[in-house]
């Protein structure tokens, strides 16, 4: 396959298996939770959960379906530990520090029974680490974001990990912040010559060797379970994002739920996070989807500590928590 194609991750048959209108009965056969699942069984869950990929207004890449702020208090409500802001081309840290001062006061003045953590990062456009470096002196500073859409290429013309790109990642691994690496198919002008899993493989075998923690960016969009097997464990995440794993009319219609749970059966739900990276127009609320995927991973089986491995322990240690 060239290695700009886009790998297809259905067969014809599998497709139509899945647009069939008699899915429900089959799929409820395997996973009668599909129909029984108690209403708020996924409650238990979002407290104390922490998603480190959320996307709000103001969002410089597409229209949101929420700002920031109605992310935070809606997060609150239901029990959220922590939430962080993914932006492609701006730095979310002096807007967590605002939400976070919002969210404050309305916990003082008793309109709000509890407090979330409002978190931001920095996408990499450009590759400087002397606004990395500044931006750690403030909390709300957690996450860096590399190959963010449009930014610069990481890796020199022999697939290497530039200078600049280790000393970032040396930065997060010194100050416990956490990496989300996107797929450079996200950044297709920058990496004309390169498939994703390898450009991403050099980054994540620097990431391990740098004591670094990562999440990958929804991995099972374009890589196969073998691939993002072999880049998970020694800190670094494979991200069960609501895209692909819930269907998107804004990113993907066909979504396969077995996949989901080969991903978990195969890397372990210990090298898995779950967070929702969704709220386009066409998409759910961001605590619906993180409410959809809960319960998703409860039809397929997993059990209540897998669960909370994904939602809480994990996303934790990524941040540094
Ligand atoms: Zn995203």
């Amino acid at each position: 396959m060239h290695p700009k194609a886009k790998p297809t991750l259905y067969a014809d048959a599998r497709l139509r298996e899945l647009a069939d209108a008699s899915w429900l009965m089959s799929f409820a056969r395997q996973f009668p939770a599909a129909l029984s699942l108690a209403r708020h069984a996924e409650d238990r869950h979002l407290s104390g959960a922490i998603d480190v990929h959320v996307h709000a207004d103001p969002c410089l890449l597409a229209a949101r379906n929420q700002d920031y702020t109605e992310v935070a208090v809606a997060a609150a409500r239901a029990g959220l530990r922590a939430v962080v802001r993914k932006d492609h081309y701006q730095s979310t840290v002096g807007e967590a520090y605002a939400v976070q001062r919002h969210i404050d006061d309305l916990v003082e003045r008793g309109d709000l029974a509890q407090r979330v953590e409002v978190f931001g990062g920095i996408p990499l456009g450009r590759l400087e680490l002397a606004p990395i470096r500044l931006a750690t002196r403030f909390a709300a500073f957690r996450m860096i974001w590399l190959n963010a859409i449009g930014g610069e290429r990481l890796l020199d013309a022999q697939g290497r990990v530039r200078t600049e790109a280790e000393q970032i990642i040396a930065l997060a691994a010194e100050h416990r912040r956490g990496l989300n690496v996107g797929a450079p198919s996200h950044s297709a002008a920058q990496y004309p010559d390169l498939g994703d899993y390898d450009g991403l493989a050099p980054l994540v075998e620097t990431i391990k060797r740098r004591g670094a923690l990562a999440v990958l960016d929804h991995p099972l969009s374009s890589l196969t379970i073998d691939e993002i097997a072999r880049l998970t464990g020694d800190g670094v995440y494979a991200g069960l994002f609501c895209y692909p794993s819930l269907p998107s009319l804004a990113k993907a219609p066909v979504a396969d739920p077995l996949r989901t749970l080969e991903l978990v059966t195969r890397v372990g739900a210990e090298n898995c996070i779950v967070a929702t990276d969704v709220g386009m127009m066409l998409e759910y609320t961001q605590l619906e989807g993180l409410r959809q995927l809960i319960r998703l991973l409860q039809v397929l089986g997993c059990s209540a500590e897998q669960i909370d491995l994904m939602v809480k322990t994990n996303p934790a240690r990524l941040l540094g928590l």
